[in-house]
């Protein structure tokens, strides 16, 4: 491990967690309240810059902690406004990151794992498999280093409004890093982003569902996709272990236990798979009467899959089936297509650069080493 990695990285620590640190050096734990300040609302990272600590503790501090983002290896901006970054991990390993700007807010979408192990049929994260856990440090690194790419002032408007764990990964098989993460993105001497602004997606695992209504109050998202045990066995493999029932079941104990509103679910739209009419029926009986929300996303199709996407007659008619029958669904619309940054599109390009798609709708395309 070389000198930079040893030391502590001051984003992946809670508000509780860095007052141990500092107190942990002989400091009073305030101190832990003002660095808070300088990582988080004047975005700073220069322990140098962070003036009203004293000069002794400064010099203390930066021989055992330091403030590390992920390194940026691509920028892309879509013609929509949709920006996306690669981000280096460790050398080879790379994630993406994406902000979705609309006229009411501003998201970003940011990941929790290098791969995925869940292996859902038609994401192409599944097709690289997994890597490894993202640490707390590094989920909070991104959206740190969104905030400064997006030029966000101190004292400025919010840029980010919402953040969505719905990039690379299943946040809840990397519990132990995810949960501080979403805590600091909260947090009011944080990011002090609103509870049901920050929005864990999950392909489904109970039991880490069950604790999550236990141990947070973030908001939940479930990635449904289908509406029987035959269909979602093959579309998300987890269903296999922890059947729609079992899942509905946990969902629902999440909206009492955290007196939320509903649970968004999440049903990508593919050709003659799942888009028929005795599918949105059979959602009726699933969801009907139900704190549920049905995000319908027309698939993105990448390289080698075998799925195509809905037709926008087929996602209507949908729709109209599950609004007319009493559970709320709406389209979500398709973002960032031009530069690859819609759902599931997360992946690959990342392991060999000379294959990023550089189409002509781009707008700008910086590449920084
Ligand atoms: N693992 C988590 C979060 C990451 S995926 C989860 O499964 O929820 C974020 C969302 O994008 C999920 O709903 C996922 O099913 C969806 N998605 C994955 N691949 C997609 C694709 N090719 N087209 C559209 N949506 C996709």
């Amino acid at each position: 491990m070389s000198l930079a990695e040893s030391k502590t990285n001051l984003l992946g620590l809670t508000r509780a967690e860095l007052e141990s640190f500092v107190e942990g050096m002989g400091e009073k734990p305030f101190r832990a309240r003002q660095l808070m300040k300088w990582l988080y609302k004047r975005n700073v990272s220069q322990i140098d810059e962070m003036t009203d600590l004293a000069k002794r503790f400064r010099e203390r501090l930066k021989e055992v902690a330091e403030v590390r983002t992920p390194a940026i290896t691509l920028t892309q901006v879509s013609s929509d406004g949709t920006r996306k970054w690669l981000l280096a991990m460790d050398g080879t390993q790379g994630i993406e990151m994406v902000f979705i700007p609309e006229p009411d807010r501003g998201t970003l979408c940011i990941s929790s794992q290098v791969g995925c192990a869940m292996d859902c049929s038609f994401c192409s994260t599944a097709q690289q498999g997994f890597n490894r856990n993202l640490t707390a440090a590094e989920i909070v690194g991104q959206v740190w280093l969104a905030n400064r790419e997006l030029g966000f002032q101190p004292g400025g408007d919010r840029v980010i409004t919402n953040v969505v764990f719905m990039g690379m990964g299943e946040p809840l098989a990397n519990y132990r890093n995810v949960v501080p993460a979403t805590e600091i993105l909260m947090d009011d001497l944080g990011f002090d982003i609103s509870r049901r602004r920050v929005t864990v997606s999950t392909s489904g695992l109970v039991p880490q569902m069950l604790r999550l209504a236990e141990e947070t109050n973030c908001a939940l998202a479930v990635s449904l996709h289908a509406p029987n045990d035959r269909l979602r066995d093959e579309l998300v493999p987890i269903n296999r272990k922890h059947k729609i029932a079992e899942l509905l079941e946990a969902c629902w104990r999440y909206v009492e236990k955290q007196n939320a509103r509903s649970i968004t679910f999440e049903y990508v739209m593919l050709d003659g798979i799942n888009d028929k009419p005795e599918h949105a029926y059979e959602l009726v009986e699933l969801l009907r009467g139900r704190p549920a929300k049905l995000n319908l996303i027309p698939f993105n199709p990448f390289p080698q899959t075998k799925y195509r996407r809905s037709s926008a007659a087929a996602i209507e008619r949908f729709r109209d089936i599950l609004n007319r029958h009493g559970v709320i669904a709406t389209t979500r619309r398709t973002r960032g297509d031009d530069i690859d940054a819609a759902c599931g599109q997360l992946v690959g390009r990342v392991n060999d650069r000379t294959t990023v798609r550089l189409g002509s709708k781009l707008i700008s395309v910086a590449v920084q080493s």
